[in-house]
């Protein structure tokens, strides 16, 4: 397997400004000191509550935001390190799927213009005719018709503007696909379609995805390996199959319980956290998650913070007590 992808102590703090004189008073930990791989063809699902993180991570790797310290390199050129033009050109490469199909097209935009734009941006269409066969040719990809590109996003269901967003991103021909809460508003039929969709895009195009979700179900059947996020760190990161039937994390384990199972003669005992998840404005010493966790120990988990140890062949954990 080739390197993709390597995010290293990957930081976002944003910081929240104040007073008479607009200074910064507080920062939102958004992301603590991420670091993963991701190999050629691989799909890594990054999980966790809404604000842990996980969107935010997804965005500082495209350059969408700017991290505030951490490096991420891409076939081993540095990301973060890109001027304007190194990173127009790196557009191609990586590109991102948003969550919400109704908000992320421009509805004055007909779809073919939609999917074309990226095309004209990167000069990638030398003629009308190349222009036009590559857009059919993309929503017939995505499973839409040729005729769709004459209509506008209001006419399309969620699902199939869903399709459009994917044949925007395809139109550079990435290798590196950010799917951020990509199926998360659709309804549960929808989603396994678009999953499937981008199971059969992934095969045929050797596409890669850093697959985002906020829970394990949406993430079991598509990802290689999964990462478990809370409050902006990595808290476990394993093989799909690994973690999915042998979580060591407190947390995974009770994001896990939620996941309904197939077969109704098996039970699994469902574990309800405590609480809110903290602010990322002040979170909580030593383990983040020491203030839900049912096993904490107090004078250990309240006052050190955990680092990943490795748990088992690929298995990763940050936890005082398991692995
Ligand atoms: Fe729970 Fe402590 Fe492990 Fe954190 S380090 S998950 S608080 S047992």
């Amino acid at each position: 397997m080739t390197e993709l992808l390597k995010v290293e102590n990957l930081v976002k703090h944003f910081p929240i400004k104040g007073g008479l004189f607009g200074r910064t008073v507080d920062k939102v930990h958004a992301v603590d000191g991420v670091s993963f791989t991701l190999d050629a063809g691989e799909t890594l699902g990054v999980v966790g509550e809404s604000g842990c993180g996980k969107s935010t991570t997804g965005r500082c790797i495209l350059r969408l935001i700017e991290p505030t310290s951490g490096q991420v390199s891409f076939e081993g050129k540095d990301v973060t390190a890109m001027d304007k033009t190194a990173l127009r050109t790196m557009a191609r490469d990586m590109q991102i799927i948003f969550q919400d199909p109704y908000a992320s097209l421009n509805p004055r935009m007909t779809v073919g213009a939609i999917i074309g734009e990226a095309l004209t941006i990167h000069k990638l269409a030398a003629t009308p005719q190349i222009y036009e066969d590559r857009i059919v040719e993309l929503l017939e990809t995505v499973g839409l018709a040729a005729d769709h590109m004459r209509r506008f996003p209001h006419e399309f269901s969620g699902g199939q503007r869903q399709r459009i967003g994917i044949a925007r991103a395809l139109a550079v021909s990435p290798k590196l696909v950010v799917c951020d809460e990509a199926v998360s508003a659709l309804d549960v039929s929808i989603q396994a379609q678009v999953i499937n969709l981008l199971e059969d895009l992934q095969s045929q195009l050797n596409l890669t995805y850093l697959f985002i979700a906020h829970d394990l179900s949406v993430v079991e059947h598509i990802s290689d390996r999964v990462a478990v996020m809370y409050l902006g760190r990595i808290v476990e990161i394993a093989p799909a199959r690994d973690l999915y039937t042998r979580p060591y994390h407190p947390y995974t384990e009770a994001l896990l319980s939620a996941v309904p199972i197939p077969d109704p003669l098996v039970k699994r005992k469902r574990i309800r956290l405590q609480g809110d998840v903290p602010s990322p404005i002040r979170p909580p010493p030593g383990c983040h998650f020491h203030t839900r966790c049912p096993i904490a120990q107090k004078g250990l988990c309240d006052q050190q913070s955990p680092v990943l140890e490795q748990a088992g062949n690929g298995h990763w954990v940050a936890c005082h007590l398991r692995g």
